[in-house]
């Protein structure tokens, strides 16, 4: 089975380079009309240029496919609607949006600044917010839609120098969460990718051995499998160099205390339980934590 997007319009956020651009070839190869969006700025966010972008249609168009450049800041809503508001103008729908834009302020949390916290939560988070956002409605009156948000290993396992980072790579999860209930009705996917690759934002921060290995082309083909019409749903697929996995937020089974032992000593006595990660589970939404622990109340004091 050949996975294609004939037929299908995408829009890929921060495509000029990197990891968009590698996505965005590949969806173009496979058939997919495709906006590349690009601001063109600095990996801090400073500046900006069309070109980046123009490069990446122009290498698209001569390998046979369809792309227009677009050079909105996604973390302006006004602009990200334009660019939505042209795409529909000119191909007359959306299937797939990637939100890959993204920048680096990083800085211990010491040394870091409030406003470079905020420009990196505005880019990533609101940036994929905007885009999510723009694009929401046209993929429920289509009754299909496949959106991508980038997160992080800094979001889900931490990274040092990172926290503004980190905290907006789990901002786009806890987003993916409930945009994954609300689109269900409407054959919206919401998925993310969580990348490892050598790209001009790791550059330096990799040995020169990995950063060969870790190329973007690595990376593409788990975008490709959670944007396409048969792919998976609520997924964090991790992905780097050749290598595919999945990242899961877990909760324990955990246990319910009775009243006299609800207490941080109650809790330090049946900690091995309590943290028995033999027992963990995924829960689908926040609720099933609540009936969870309530059912166990319910249970301990005799309630059926
Ligand atoms: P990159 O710097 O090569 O690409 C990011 C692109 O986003 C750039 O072309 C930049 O111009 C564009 N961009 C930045 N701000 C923008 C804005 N406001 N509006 C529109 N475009 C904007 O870096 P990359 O490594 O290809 O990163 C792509 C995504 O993957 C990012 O979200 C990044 O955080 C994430 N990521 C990368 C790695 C990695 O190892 N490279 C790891 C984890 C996550």
């Amino acid at each position: 089975m050949t996975i294609r997007y004939d037929g299908q319009v995408a829009i890929v956020t921060g495509a000029g380079g990197g990891l968009g651009r590698s996505h965005a070839i590949a969806l173009a190869a496979r058939g997919a009309k495709v906006v590349v969006n690009d601001l063109g700025g600095s990996v801090d966010g400073s500046g900006g240029s069309s070109d980046a972008a123009k490069a990446v249609v122009a290498e698209i168009e001569a390998a046979g496919g369809e792309a227009m450049a677009n050079g909105a800041n996604v973390a302006d809503y006004a602009q990200v609607e334009k660019m939505v508001a042209e795409t529909m103008e000119r191909w007359g729908r959306i299937d797939i949006l990637v939100n890959n834009a993204g920048i680096l302020r990083d800085k211990s949390f010491v040394k870091g600044s409030l406003d470079d916290f905020k420009l990196v939560v505005d880019v990533h988070l609101m940036g994929s917010v905007n885009c999510t956002k723009a694009v929401w409605d046209i993929m429920r009156e289509q009754a299909y839609g496949r959106i991508l948000v980038t997160t992080s290993s800094s979001g889900l396992y931490g990274n040092f120098g990172q926290a503004n980072y980190g905290s907006a790579k789990m901002g786009v999860i806890g987003m993916m969460n409930t945009l994954v209930l609300e689109g269900a009705k409407y054959n919206i996917h919401v998925n993310a990718l969580a990348p490892t690759a050598g790209t001009r934002m790791t550059e330096g921060l990799i040995q020169e051995d990995a950063f060969k290995l870790l190329t973007p082309e690595t990376v593409t083909p788990a975008v490709l499998y959670m944007v396409s019409e048969g792919g998976p749903n609520r997924t964090i697929l991790s992905a780097g160099a050749g290598g595919y996995a999945v990242a899961k937020i877990v909760e324990t089974e955990g246990m319910w205390l009775p009243p006299e032992e609800q207490t941080p000593e109650g809790i330090a006595a049946h900690w091995d339980q309590i943290n028995d990660f033999n027992t963990v589970r995924e829960l689908k939404a926040g609720g099933e934590q609540t009936i969870k622990f309530v059912m166990a109340a319910a249970a301990g004091h005799g309630i059926s």
